[in-house]
């Protein structure tokens, strides 16, 4: 007999981009590049570096527990009030506690089967029932969706755009969506590349919060376009009654001193997101042409990564690259086994992703 919890026991574990140091040190390479996690390829924000060089002597102390500036910051810049916002240690933090806060144990969760693995695995920790649905054409089914809700479910998780795909559900489709969704079922929507999107049909979501359905939450994260991935930190918009009880579910010291001053200051850094925008559009650009060149398939993306479909197993061309020095996501543990997720570097990355791509095809 198992000493471990059973829900424990079927779990997969969460595989993470290869990280650098690690490439080097195996292969024994010098000049290696991530495009792996759809990290910021420009660095952290500078202001927020500087926040914490000031700071940094300071953390002897514990962290402001209601994440005060942080949260007047955020508030400002979306124009919500502090109430509504809960700090999370990255939004995966934040999904945890969604699930902790709402879903009873009988209850369930809905998602997609090719979407941000976390919705799954921290429903699973939670010994959650997870619902998923297949995408169709690489984008969420909110139809199939829908005729999944039954009498036990509690939650929907939609990555918009979705990673790894790209995709995204239009201000149309949502609303549809939304007008008869049970009054008793939370839709999360994790904004998590928001920064990125460059068409006019991406829902506001944020005005769903003063509407009539109020029971929407939604995820943003400094860790892709304020370049913050390794503080983690990230923070969910909702009702302040929803709010309320999220915070209490959550760690007293779940935002570390450093990771509130640091995006406390990235949220001025205006300069620095645009420049980031910049740099992944035109970089989008360059990708998508270069690939249309090499006659390589690929999912049209909103976000700061690609999906690609290489046309055969992608952990093979991952680790062909790797001997190269490029580092990129195969898709087996997604269930798109031809297919990588390239995050779009700057130029001189992107040009080498190519590069070697060619090579190992
Ligand atoms: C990267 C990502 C996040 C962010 O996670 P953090 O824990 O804030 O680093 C959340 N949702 C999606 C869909 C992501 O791709």
């Amino acid at each position: 007999m198992s000493l471990i919890k059973n829900s424990i026991l079927n779990i997969k574990p969460y595989m993470a981009g290869k990280p650098i140091e690690e490439t080097k040190r195996e292969l024994g390479l010098k000049e290696v590049i991530k495009l792996a996690s759809n990290e910021n390829p420009l660095g952290a924000s500078p202001k927020a570096l500087q926040a914490i060089r000031k700071n940094v002597s300071g953390i002897n102390r514990y962290p402001d527990s209601q994440g005060f500036y942080l949260k007047r910051k955020i508030a400002q810049y979306l124009k919500v009030q502090s109430s509504n916002v809960v700090l999370g240690n990255g939004s995966d933090e934040i999904i945890d506690i969604i699930i902790k806060t709402f879903v009873e144990e009988d209850e369930n969760i809905i998602t997609a089967d090719t979407t941000f693995l976390e919705y799954e695995i921290i429903s699973q920790v939670n010994n959650r029932k997870v619902i998923t649905v297949p995408l169709r054409y690489f984008k969420y089914d909110l139809e199939g969706i829908k005729r999944k809700i039954n009498k036990k479910t509690k939650l929907i998780f939609i990555s918009n755009p979705n990673n790894p795909t790209g995709t995204y559900v239009t201000k149309f489709e949502l609303e549809d969506f939304m007008v008869d969704l049970p009054r008793d079922l939370i839709l999360v929507l994790d904004e998590a590349y928001d920064t990125f999107i460059d068409v006019d049909d991406f829902p506001k979501s944020l005005q769903y919060l003063s509407g009539q359905n109020k029971n929407i939450i939604v995820l943003k994260t400094f860790s892709k376009a304020y370049g913050l991935a390794g503080l983690r930190i990230g923070y969910a918009i909702a009702s302040s009654d929803f709010a309320s009880y999220m915070e209490r579910v959550r760690q007293p010291f779940n935002v570390n001193l450093l990771a509130q001053v640091a995006a406390t200051a990235a949220l001025d850094d205006r300069d620095f997101l645009r420049k980031t925008r910049k740099v992944i559009l035109q970089g989008r650009n360059y990708l998508y042409e270069a690939l249309n060149k090499l006659g390589i398939a690929y999912v049209p993306s909103v976000a700061n990564f690609i999906l690609i479909d290489v046309g055969k197993d992608s952990v093979g061309l991952f680790r062909d690259m790797l001997k190269y020095g490029v580092i990129v996501r195969d898709m087996k543990q997604y269930g798109l086994k031809n297919f990588i997720r390239v995050t779009i570097g700057t130029r001189k990355e992107n040009e080498r992703f190519i590069k070697v791509l060619k090579k190992v095809l």
